[in-house]
């Protein structure tokens, strides 16, 4: 079983024309003006599960900073789900820009059935200690809900691009550690926050956390794979593609290349999100 847990799919409107969203919300601007930051439909995310032999995905929008357009995208993201029950696992996207309303919108989703939270993230800002402590109210909920929680996090060094932000590691790792029931899903490697968990305090605060492999082969070589599992445990890394950032056969590229084989490939590749997401969707 093949779940891709890392897909993005945007509001029908933004797919047909961009622009003016390129200019009212200034964190997709600045990730999608260009025409190379691909945004697809349902259909094709369907052709691309399809073509690649993927079972199942997790499917969740852009963090928008007008709350209407998160609630739509969320809206469209739950149809998505509707019309292919079996495949697509519905994430609820919400603002950055975080809130009572933004509570909200996290209860509305998870009530109504929504798998997870996520992908949260703040790409104007980034995630300062400000930010990260007014996610507590949202983490509570989904710990009552026992849903995960999936936050972008990046490199803190490295080449610069779109989307990349400043990411307080010692606050995410304050949040995660106060909630020790929640799980915790950090993309993009976690921008190797990973590597703390050598120390032992991290490691169990990391308990229940999970780190995904989303545009890993824009970032890291290949021995990326090898060392998280050494260091985290292949039991928590699991294959996320940011489709249509990239398809699933360029991470199979860098699992021959680091390896990968046999149980721990199939755990990378589904076993793990499928265990986490136990009892939902399934
Ligand atoms: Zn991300």
């Amino acid at each position: 079983m093949i779940i891709d847990a890392h897909v993005h799919l945007l509001p029908r409107k933004v797919l047909r024309d961009r622009t003016p969203f390129c200019k009212s919300d200034q964190p997709f601007g600045s990730i999608y003006s260009t025409e190379k930051a691909r945004i697809v439909s349902g259909d094709e995310i369907i052709a691309y599960m399809d073509d690649s032999g993927i079972n199942r995905a997790i499917v969740f929008g852009f963090p928008w900073e007008d709350r209407d357009l998160v609630k739509e995208n969320n809206d469209e993201i739950w149809s998505f789900h509707q019309s292919h029950a079996e495949r697509i696992i519905p994430f609820a996207v919400l603002s950055s820009d975080l809130g009572e309303p933004t509570y909200k919108e996290a209860e509305r989703t998870l009530e109504g059935g929504f798998a997870g939270l996520g992908e949260l993230a703040v790409y104007h800002r980034g995630w300062s200690r400000i930010d990260l402590d007014a996610l507590y109210p949202i983490i509570r909920l989904a710990a009552m809900k026992t849903v995960p929680v999936l936050i972008h996090v990046n490199e803190p060094v490295g080449h610069n691009y779109p989307g990349k932000i400043p990411v307080d590691f010692s606050g995410l790792l304050q949040v995660i550690s106060d909630n020790p029931d929640v799980d915790f899903i950090l993309a993009h490697f976690g921008g190797g926050v990973f590597i703390y968990s050598l120390m032992p305090e991290i490691r169990s605060a990391l308990a229940r956390t999970y780190i995904d492999t989303a545009a890993s082969p824009f970032l890291y070589d290949a021995k990326i794979y090898d060392v998280a599992c050494s260091i985290m445990g292949s039991d928590k890394i699991l294959f996320g593609s940011d489709f249509p950032l990239l398809p699933l056969v360029r991470y199979l590229k860098d699992f021959d290349k680091a390896g990968i084989h046999g149980n721990v490939r199939e755990d990378i590749l589904g076993g793990n999100v499928n265990r986490l997401l136990a009892g939902k969707f399934q």
